[in-house]
């Protein structure tokens, strides 16, 4: 039985159970597509919004062109920033509390903007890259 082996030997099947795989794909509504698996060379498959491979079961983000490439590695990297900001605009909000006096109360608010109009605008980029997944 096929079905009991660990996932660790499951990964190591050989082709005609890629290909029993392929077949049950196929059956539940997957569409089969014309780009291949970097690491087994076998047709990738598109099933519920997701493309995987049937042989290793890697999901695989695909991508048209090297401006799209750079637009998906960015991703993880604009969360990071997105994040760094937010601890910035938390850190001005306490200094904003504490500020007594009109100028301290200027000078925070000016700098609580500046960070506003920067998350902002890794908001907006972080969109269209998620976008182009
Ligand atoms: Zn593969």
């Amino acid at each position: 039985m096929r079905e009991g082996f660990p996932t660790r030997f499951r990964r190591r099947l050989g082709l005609s159970d890629s290909v029993k795989r392929m077949a049950e794909l196929l059956k539940s509504g997957a569409t089969m597509l014309q780009e291949t698996c970097p690491d087994c060379h076998v047709p990738l498959f598109r099933f519920r919004g997701e493309v995987s491979c049937p042989q290793c079961g890697r999901k695989v983000i695909l991508v048209k062109s090297d401006e799209e490439i750079q637009e998906v590695t960015a991703l993880p990297i604009l969360v990071n920033v997105e994040e760094t900001v937010l601890l910035k605009i938390k850190e001005i909000n306490e200094e904003l509390k504490e500020a007594k006096t009109a100028a301290k109360l200027q000078q925070v608010s000016a700098l609580l903007s500046i960070w506003l109009d920067v998350l902002q605008k890794v908001r907006n980029v972080k969109y269209k890259a998620s976008k182009a997944t």
